[in-house]
């Protein structure tokens, strides 16, 4: 949450720079790197960011950058780095986002800071009340009967229903998926929630061909249940384990 504060906060910091505080801020900044990046070398956050003080307040170095070019940031715009090193200060490496941008970018590069609360980045990222969707551009949104329109048209109910407008459509029988490509089924132990593997199901089997037992006995030993241990001696399950 910290992080997310201050990283607003930085989004709303505005300062104008005379000629000696540009002066003085490409005098903290290095040489052009191998990899393009121009470096901060002065004093920097936990986090990784350049700081400078300029005008009574504390001005984060990409942001110093931008303004030293381009004079101002648009009032709620962040400077993003498209390098993702936070201490470069290479204008080439910079680009105008809004906060938004900036969480989108972070996350799709997965270079999350450490610890930061996953709702606090999705308050940025999907914004909630008054910012949300709904409320900002409620004109957007398909009411009444448009959405009632909309929405039978994508899950058709009843006989407009996709399986009896279009039967023929449908895959049965031979030709269904489980016919032509069985090797794709997941069957026995392949299935994601079986307790069983095949040679419990074979265990089951021998006990119950020698007699002496019950389903309910198997059931208590193999720990299922009674009809699972009926549909398993009479192949309705498992029917593929010979
Ligand atoms: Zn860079």
């Amino acid at each position: 949450m910290q992080n997310s504060t201050k990283l607003i906060d930085g989004a709303k910091a505005q300062v104008k720079l005379t000629e000696k505080d540009i002066a003085r801020f490409y005098s903290k900044v290095g040489p052009v790197g191998a990899d393009g990046c121009r470096l901060w070398l002065a004093g920097k956050s936990k986090s990784g960011y350049g700081y400078l003080r300029v005008g009574g307040k504390n001005m984060r170095s990409n942001r110093l950058a931008w303004i030293a070019v381009n004079g101002c940031i648009p009032k709620g715009m962040c400077v993003c780095h498209s390098c993702d090193v936070p201490a470069c200060c290479q204008i080439e490496h910079l680009w105008l986002g809004t906060i938004a941008d900036d969480m989108r970018d972070k996350v799709s590069k997965s270079r999350q800071s450490k610890g930061e609360p996953h709702s606090a980045i999705m308050k940025i990222v999907s914004p909630r009340g008054d910012a949300h969707h709904a409320r900002a551009h409620p004109e957007r949104l398909s009411r009444g009967k448009r959405h009632s329109d909309i929405m039978r048209r994508v899950a058709s109910r009843g006989e407009a229903h996709f399986s009896r407008t279009c039967p023929e459509r449908l895959a049965r029988g031979d030709r269904n998926g489980r016919h032509t490509m069985p090797e794709k089924t997941a069957r026995g132990a392949a299935v994601g929630s079986s307790k069983l593997t095949e040679a419990i199901v074979l265990a089951v089997r021998s006990c119950y061909n020698i007699g002496g037992t019950s389903y309910r006995k198997l059931a208590c030993k193999f720990g299922v249940s009674k009809a699972q241990i009926r549909r398993i001696i009479c192949r309705e399950s498992w029917a593929h384990v010979v």
